[in-house]
């Protein structure tokens, strides 16, 4: 057999089934696609134009960022320790009305898609304004996107009325029908920024194109009393009401969901995007993700924008989930390793209705990979690679990212001054660990 590229890893995690690691196994590529996961003594036979030996790596899926607003990239490090409307209206908004233009989204979004890249992101679900512009700048720097024709209840740079908005999102629609990296959400901002005729019509629109529906939902407490004070019921309950709950519904944060609710969101087999980074520095609160899990829910993993962040790395993202999630139920056995890394990689792709191309090492699949160093200092020694993988390393430990096959990302080890070499490091920490 010939191929384009073999990975020879230490580890590979292909994310299906969820949680296994095969040690010593080689990942096949051939013309931008995934060939086969083989065990490396078995790759004797396999011609490839490229062979990548990465002994102490561990190879898996590229993380999908299942939320965030790329040009907000632009915004990074405005207004910290304010509270959330005060952060909203003495500093986000006014920016945005300043700067909000194509240029901006575009500019932005580049941006934002280099550092995703860099973190190990291979696809983002973008929402924000011009997402034309944002499709262009995250497509530019290398990773795949869904982007959002977003529709709210308040003029903007962009559009001035619901129709207008459902306009463009009609436009993206068509403008992205062939484009292999490009797919269209339709972006509801919020239950409290959109009425129900416009919920209809956004209903509407996903309905004729067979898009996802992607929305910020139970963010706050107060979104929960205004919904209570001005439709008498919550916000999922109103949303499933006028129909827009289905597989195809992407429930971003939802900290505040009641059981009643995320019994609907089990029921109708929506998924939800957890960002805590962006739920803690908002002071928003801690979305029940280990009861959603056990009951079934689709939870991914999603940075929000910078502004509320201010980074976008899924890997430090997904840690944080874990560790949260266990001391919110107060139960180590919840949100196991692989539960989390498989949130971080397939269930995003799934929530995004990506799952067909991307999100598990799969024959067929797109060979959207990355490639984390466990030979570091701050992994070693390894016991459990994929424990190590989502406690230990960081994204500065990400060394190489593939998009289609192709290489994006590909950091050099340091020669800089270290106070232990890495090889006397890992010859200490072998030494010891065999002794168990
Ligand atoms: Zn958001």
């Amino acid at each position: 057999m010939h191929v384009q590229t073999v990975i020879e890893a230490g580890w590979v995690m292909p994310m299906k089934p969820k949680g296994v690691v095969l040690p010593q196994h080689s990942v096949l590529i051939n013309e931008g696609k995934i060939v086969s996961v083989v065990p490396s003594a078995e790759t004797e036979g396999i011609e490839a134009d490229e062979l990548i030996r990465l002994p102490d790596h561990i190879v898996l899926p590229g993380f999908v960022n299942a939320h965030t607003h790329a040009p907000m990239h632009l915004l990074r490090g405005m207004g910290a320790d304010l509270p959330l409307m005060d952060w909203l209206q003495t500093k986000i908004w006014p920016a945005e009305g300043k700067l909000m233009s194509p240029e901006f989204c575009y500019e932005g979004s580049l941006i934002a898609g280099a550092e995703m890249l860099e973190s190990g992101i291979t696809c983002a679900s973008d929402h924000y304004f011009f997402s034309e512009d944002v499709a262009r700048g995250l497509t530019e720097a290398g990773l795949k996107c869904s982007v959002s024709g977003i529709v709210i209840g308040f003029p903007s740079a962009m559009a001035k009325t619901t129709d207008e908005y459902i306009n463009y999102a009609e436009n993206l629609f068509e403008r992205f029908k062939n484009n292999p990296k490009v797919r269209v959400t339709v972006g509801p901002h919020a239950p409290y920024t959109v009425d129900d005729s416009a919920l209809i019509k956004v209903r509407e629109l996903a309905q004729k194109h067979n898009a996802y529906i992607h929305m910020h939902v139970d963010e706050t407490q107060s979104e929960i009393e205004g919904s209570l004070k001005q439709y008498g019921i919550r916000p999922i309950e109103r949303l499933h009401q006028l129909g827009l709950l289905s597989e195809q519904f992407i429930s971003v944060h939802t900290v505040k969901a009641d059981d009643k609710e995320l019994e609907l969101l089990a029921k109708t087999g929506a998924s939800v995007v957890h960002c805590p980074c962006s739920n803690l520095k908002l002071a928003s609160g801690f979305s029940p993700i280990a009861k959603m899990m056990r009951m079934g829910i689709n939870v991914a993993m999603g940075t929000d924008g910078v502004a509320s962040n201010d980074k976008v790395d899924i890997l430090g993202e997904t840690r944080l989930a874990a560790m949260l999630g266990k001391a919110v139920c107060e139960d180590t056995t919840q949100m196991k390793v692989g539960d989390m890394l498989y949130a971080a990689t397939l269930a995003g792709a799934k929530a995004l209705g990506w799952d067909d191309r991307i999100g598990s090492i799969e024959k067929g699949k797109d060979a959207d990979l990355i490639a984390v160093d466990l030979g570091n200092i701050d992994a070693l020694p390894v016991f459990d690679p994929a424990s190590q993988l989502l406690y230990s390393a960081g994204r500065e430990d990400i060394t190489h990212v593939w998009v289609d096959g192709t290489i994006v990302v590909k950091k050099q080890q340091s020669n800089g001054l270290r106070p232990l070499s890495r090889e006397k490091a890992q010859k200490i920490t072998k030494t010891w660990q065999n002794k168990i």
